[in-house]
This record gives structure tokens, C-alpha cells and sequence, in this order.
């Protein structure tokens, strides 16, 4: 039986032979001097190639494809933000979609038909805030995270210039409670400038649980400047930019809580799903 080596030597004296051409494009230096090296070429699947040109254009193109994985890659930070720095407080949202939201009542038919239509108009590049109000358990943030989800379009292989789009969901509690971590965890990364720069810079962000974030959702405290600060600091980044509010506060609620300055400007080219009617997905049948 023949070796995989000696049947590979075989194909290759088969394809290849020498050609009584020289390739003179090749140096190398002595001393100061380039001189030229005479490449003797050779026959290859019935052409004639020097097999030095041959080997340094192979090398180019492997340089060129590295290159574009490699831009290709940095292309897909983008669209992998959502995954990657998304904070939530209930982890079970990250599997949500418009497909698995589930319909009982009229009013959740509605709102997802209507925030279904509104992510079409943000797919065609209009840029308006989206207000998805209601109390807790009515499916805003699944809702808001499944808009995500579709907003969420990886970059064109093709397309160089082509970015994709970036999506950011961030539970304000769990933000705000991660940047005060950092007061005294020096080892956290969740700083404030740089969970207000992820916040900035998404194409599209959800701000979940607006308001729970201030602890006194159900009291008649305002929120503290930390939070004002933060709050304001985001909303400057992204005044050319979709965001996506859910909240269980009523607009007097909002009024008391923040200063009136940051609440017109959340309120600014509004689009508002207001659930009144559907109830809490989250009660179980208790016995008592
Ligand atoms: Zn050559």
C-alpha cells in the first residue's frame, strides 16, 4: 500500500514540472545591492507560474481574508451588545419575542400590534421615544425586549461600511444600583461614566422600570440628583435616538418624582401603549 505522502509527491510531479523560464522579478540584498534572483518557473495544471509570485500572492490573500475577519468581527460588537451588556432584573426577559408573547385580552393584542407597527417605522429610520405604560406584570418589558430583539440586525458580511444595529436593554434599579457599587468596589467596571456611555451610545435602548429606580415608587419622595444625573446624562446622548420607556408610573407620578425639566424631555416625541385593562400575568392562584 502506497503512503498518503508518496501519493501526494505522486499528484504533485504529475501537475508539476519545470519550465525553461526564469521569473526575474525576485531580489534579494548583498551589501547595499538588490540583486536579482532568477526564479525558475514551473508548470502547473498546465500553466506556466513561478512559484515564488505564486506563494506571495497566496499570502496576500490570506492577509486579506485575516484582515476582513477581523473588521468583520469588530463590525459584530455591535450587534452583540444586546446579549453581551443588557442588565435586567428579571433574567427570564432575554427570552423574549413578539413570538412568545402571548395574547389573552383585547388591550395585549393592541399594544403588541401597535408596538410591532412602531418597530416598523424605527426599521425605516424614524427616530421617536416609546412609552409603554401600565402596572406591573402586564408584559411591558417583554414587550420592550422583544422590540429589541427585532431592532437588533447583524451587519452585511459585504457591506463594510454597513455597521448593523445596536440594541441595549438596562433595568434602571439595576443600573443605578451597580454604578453605587462602584462608590466603593473598586474592582467593578460598572462606572458611572461608563454604563451612561453603553446607555449613550446603542442605536436603540430600552430604560426599563423607569421610576423603580429611585426607591420610592410608593412614596411621595423625589429622586435623588444621583439619579437625575443619570437620567439626564443619557437622555443628553441620545436626543438624535430611539428609547424605549416601561413604567409603572402615571405622568402626575413621573412629575412628582423627577424634576420637570427631565420629564419633558422623556416625554418628547412620544409615542405611548398604555395598558389599563390587561392583568398581572405574575399573580399565581394562592389559597388565601
Ligand atoms: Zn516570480
Amino acid at each position: 500500500m502506497q503512503s498518503i505522502k508518496s501519493v501526494a509527491a505522486e499528484a504533485l510531479n504529475a501537475r508539476m514540472t519545470f519550465h525553461s523560464d526564469y521569473c526575474n522579478k525576485h531580489t534579494f540584498t548583498r551589501g547595499s545591492e538588490d540583486v536579482v534572483k532568477p526564479v525558475r518557473m514551473m508548470i502547473l495544471n498546465g500553466k506556466v507560474v513561478c512559484p515564488r509570485c505564486e506563494l506571495e500572492a497566496n499570502e496576500k490573500k490570506l492577509q486579506r481574508d485575516l484582515e476582513s475577519q477581523i473588521e468583520f468581527s469588530q463590525r459584530t460588537k455591535n450587534f452583540n451588545m444586546l446579549e453581551k451588556h443588557s442588565m435586567f432584573r428579571d433574567k427570564t426577559i432575554a427570552q423574549a419575542t413578539f413570538d412568545n408573547y402571548k395574547v389573552a385580552e383585547r388591550e395585549e393584542t393592541a399594544n403588541k400590534g401597535r408596538t410591532m407597527e412602531l418597530v416598523g417605522y424605527l426599521k425605516q429610520g424614524e427616530v421617536f421615544n416609546t412609552f409603554l405604560q401600565g402596572h406591573p406584570g402586564v408584559g411591558k418589558s417583554h414587550l420592550a425586549y422583544a422590540a429589541l430583539k427585532a431592532l437588533n440586525v447583524p451587519p452585511d458580511p459585504d457591506d463594510p461600511k454597513d455597521m448593523g444595529k445596536s440594541c441595549l436593554f438596562i433595568n434602571m434599579e439595576e443600573a443605578a444600583s451597580a454604578i453605587k457599587d462602584t462608590f466603593s468596589n473598586k474592582e467593578s467596571k460598572y462606572t458611572e461614566s461608563y454604563v451612561t456611555q453603553l446607555m449613550g451610545d446603542a442605536d436603540y435602548l430600552v430604560i426599563d422600570d423607569l421610576g423603580a429606580e429611585t426607591g420610592s415608587e410608593h412614596s411621595d419622595s423625589r429622586a435623588s440628583d444621583f439619579i437625575h444625573r443619570l437620567i439626564y446624562k443619557v437622555t443628553s446622548a441620545r436626543q438624535d435616538k430611539a428609547t424605549i420607556y416601561t413604567t409603572n408610573l402615571t405622568s402626575k407620578k413621573l412629575y412628582q418624582m423627577y424634576d420637570s425639566k427631565l420629564v419633558s424631555r422623556i416625554m418628547q416625541k412620544q409615542q405611548y401603549i398604555v395598558f389599563k385593562e390587561t392583568s398581572d400575568k405574575r399573580e399565581m392562584e394562592l389559597p388565601f
